[in-house]
């Protein structure tokens, strides 16, 4: 089959979903590649790079839909872009189904096939192709990162001839995959870290990190938000009080604090609001990688960087993995490529879309003219 990778036209978005290294894996499945001219530009892999992979480059948005069987993206298609899908085309990217009804709409309109990268079960088989986790992890280290570029100071503690320096003191609210990520730079780097969950089950994977989990007072103590599934349920009002007033102990403290707290198709809870933020010491930083649904943060602002009358930085940039879009090209056309070799079990440039597949169906949002989302639950965990 011809696969090809579009250039992406969110503005900013720098990832592209196929690498020339992801490209030469591709054709060793017997399929051959395209990309649009550019689209690696952003994440530093050439038009020549491309060529030398074995792909073929070709000069237009329209040129690429024309000329393959798969396309593969990271945003989400556009309307434009649906426009251009045909019956019998796969595309394979984020997609966020739930979320996107009309495009959904008008990609089974267009006959195409959509496979949704974040529509993956978090089945242990499937962790090759889960572009949510590895787009997470991207975030959590840069979040420290960027944290470490606002933040005036030393991570580490030092002791030196011109004087002693305390370590920054972290708190990561929110212990998933981009949590842990945050964790372990932020432990690397020196700092003494400390993190919450709602999951009893992660405080293990906290301390073995090497932070502190904190504990709350509270008579249910940190069995309140656990649901099943490994995802998290909204708190009781009182855990959250107990959540709050633990967080205000904390606030003037901590140097440094990186949110990553969310619950699947909700909003993201408020946990540190206005009157933490004010607590908190000027040179402070605040990472908020809920922004982009609403925010943990009370003054979290999507996409800007703001700093407070008292003198606490607080980020809210949504775009984290594209920040780092050389890694998440990388990890993301891994996922891609994991994914297309299931898609293709012959190894022989012939895809099979095979529907009884719990990973393939899971993550297939339209099929042949038909809609296939939500799918059944997955049948082997
Ligand atoms: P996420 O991004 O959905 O949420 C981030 C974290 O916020 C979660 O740990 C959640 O418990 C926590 N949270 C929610 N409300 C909170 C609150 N009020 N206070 C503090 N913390 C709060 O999480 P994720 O990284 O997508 O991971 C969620 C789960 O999925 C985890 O159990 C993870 O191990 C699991 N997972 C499994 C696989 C797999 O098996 N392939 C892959 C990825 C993740």
């Amino acid at each position: 089959m011809k696969i090809g990778a579009a250039r992406e036209t969110f503005e900013g978005e720098a990832r592209v979903a196929m690498t020339p290294d992801s490209a030469i894996q591709l054709q060793k499945l017997g399929h051959e590649c395209f990309v649009e001219t550019g689209a690696g530009k952003a994440a530093g892999f050439s038009d020549t790079a491309y060529e030398k992979a074995g792909v073929t480059v070709v000069g237009s948005e329209v040129d690429l839909f024309g000329a393959v069987d798969v396309v593969a993206k990271v945003r989400p298609p556009t309307e434009a872009e649906a426009e251009l899908l045909r019956s019998g085309q796969t595309l394979i990217s984020f997609f966020y189904p739930a979320q996107n009804k009309d495009l959904l709409e008008r990609c089974k309109d267009q006959g195409a096939t959509v496979v949704a990268m974040d529509m993956v079960p978090r089945i242990s088989r499937a962790q090759k192709m889960d572009a949510l986790s590895s787009m997470a992890n991207i975030a959590g280290y840069r979040a420290v990162i960027e944290a470490g570029n606002n933040f005036g100071r030393f991570f580490t503690g030092q002791v030196t001839a011109a004087g002693k320096v305390p370590p920054a003191k972290v708190l990561v609210v929110g212990a998933g995959v981009a949590g842990l990520a945050a964790i372990g730079t932020a432990t690397a780097l020196g700092a003494i870290t400390y993190a919450f969950d709602v999951r009893p089950e992660v405080a293990e994977q906290i301390e073995s990190m090497g932070a502190e989990f904190v504990y709350l007072d509270f008579s249910e103590t940190q069995t309140d938000g656990a649901a099943t599934g490994g995802y998290a349920a909204p708190s009781s009002p009182e855990f959250r009080e107990a959540q709050l007033k633990k967080f205000r102990e904390l606030a003037p403290d901590m140097d440094i604090v990186i949110t990553t707290a969310l619950i699947p198709g909700r909003d993201a809870p408020v946990l540190w609001t206005k009157d933490m933020v004010e607590a908190m010491k000027p040179g402070s930083v605040i990472v908020d990688l809920a922004a982009e649904r609403g925010g943990n943060c009370e003054l979290t602002k999507a996409d800007e960087k703001i700093v407070t009358d008292n003198g606490v930085t607080i980020v809210g940039y949504t775009d984290f993995p594209s920040r780092m879009a050389a890694q998440a090209s990388t990890l993301y056309s891994t996922n891609i490529r994991h994914m297309l070799t299931d898609l293709t079990p012959g190894k022989d440039g012939v895809i099979n879309h095979n529907m009884e597949d719990d990973v393939i169906r899971g993550a297939t949002v339209t099929h042949e003219g038909a809609i296939t989302f939500p799918p059944p639950p997955p049948k082997v965990q």
